[in-house]
């Protein structure tokens, strides 16, 4: 078979090794003669493991003690819902930065919990090079309970470089697609969430780190399985949560960890998307059109501004081992996610394919 890389947008690439690991024990799990997936969440064994992997990614991605980890599902619009149901308080309102689809959503749905305002952040010009045009807006955040941003746009690949400024205000951040790219500092947050279907592991568990501070705080509607108080206190099992996906992202943990951490992880995305980038800016074939500051670690997009030649790529690159490169329905072209698990040489295979497809359609 050929060597297959795997650039979906998610659900994505997990790491081989984790995926090796977990079918070595899939069988016999801890010696119990059973499969993970088979054993209670309330038993010792499982609730050794999610002590493990709070402490795990607590290290891995720099977590202060004054935060919770809670382990829900509902994916990342599910929090889009439970955000005003937790965070809106004594002001009434949140304002939401709008830099693309998934902030734009997060926003329509807040709007169904609270009042909030909608505040366009980027701008097109008349190349259609897209930009981010503001990152401080300390002077009008006082009025509002929380500020929301989506750290990187996952459909067009555009990607906050540094944390907004919003003065005293609550930050809240959806990190679906970049979580664990790079180190952050969490205490300029008061929440952050994400499917973990991009850069953590499987479909079907999602993480929110959340201030305590902000927990207890929840409207009296708030269903239970929403309420980050009755999720805290109950070690995120109100209900049987996804064991499985639970334990594959502990393994992935554990990986990263083995790696050296995220000073390693945060190098080798930085040299994956620059060489990406590098190929696309000498490229008289292809366009990227994010402005450079703006462009995403995770996920490139690029296009040869032919819906033909776009569909031909998207073919022979699948037949050459080259997975899953169409582009978002709204946007058309080609996208490469190119998260975490993604090694450099199925960015360098990418390129050499890029390269001579180009050559045989110029
Ligand atoms: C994928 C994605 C979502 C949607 O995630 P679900 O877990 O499917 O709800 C939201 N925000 C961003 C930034 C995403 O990349």
């Amino acid at each position: 078979m050929t060597q297959v890389y795997n650039f979906s947008a998610g659900p994505a690439m997990m790491p081989k090794a984790v995926l090796e690991q977990a079918q070595k024990e899939l069988l016999n799990w801890q010696g119990q003669g059973t499969s993970v997936m088979e054993v209670s969440h309330r038993g010792k064994l499982f609730m050794e493991l999610i002590a493990e992997a709070d402490k795990d990614f607590r290290q891995l991605f720099n977590i202060p003690d004054n935060y919770k980890i809670l382990f829900l599902q509902g994916g990342a619009r599910g929090q889009f819902a439970a955000i005003p149901m937790n965070l809106i308080g004594a002001k009434g309102k949140a304002l939401y930065l709008n830099s693309g689809h998934w902030s734009g959503m997060a926003a329509k749905e807040a709007r169904n919990f609270c009042e909030i305002d909608e505040l366009n952040v980027t701008e097109k010009d008349e190349n259609g090079v897209i930009s981010i045009t503001r990152t401080d807006f300390s002077d009008i955040t006082e009025q509002y309970d929380y500020v929301h941003y989506c750290t990187n746009e996952t459909i067009t690949g555009v990607q906050f470089k540094e944390v907004p400024n919003v003065g005293n205000a609550v930050l809240v951040a959806d990190m679906s697609s970049d979580i664990l790219a790079s180190r952050i500092d969490i205490s300029k947050f008061g929440l952050i969430y994400a499917g973990a279907q991009k850069n953590l592991g499987p479909a079907g568990i999602t993480i929110v780190i959340v201030r305590e501070d902000l927990i207890g705080k929840a409207r009296q509607a708030t269903p239970s399985i929403w309420n980050y108080e009755t999720q805290a206190n109950a070690d995120s099992m109100i209900n049987t949560p996804p064991t499985f996906a639970w334990y594959l992202c502990s393994l992935v943990f554990k990986h990263l960890l083995a790696e050296g951490g995220l000073d390693t992880v945060e190098k080798r995305n930085q040299a994956k998307a620059e060489k990406l980038y590098q190929y696309l800016d000498n490229s008289t074939f292809y366009r990227n059109y994010i402005a450079k500051p703006n462009r995403s670690v995770m996920n490139v997009t690029f296009s040869t501004d032919n819906d033909e030649l776009n569909a031909k790529f998207v073919a022979e690159a699948t037949a050459c081992g080259l997975q899953a490169l169409k582009g978002h329905k709204v946007l058309g072209g080609m996208r490469a996610s190119i998260y975490n698990a993604m090694p450099i040489e199925g960015v360098e295979a990418l390129i050499a394919f890029m390269d001579k497809f180009a050559k045989e359609n110029a």
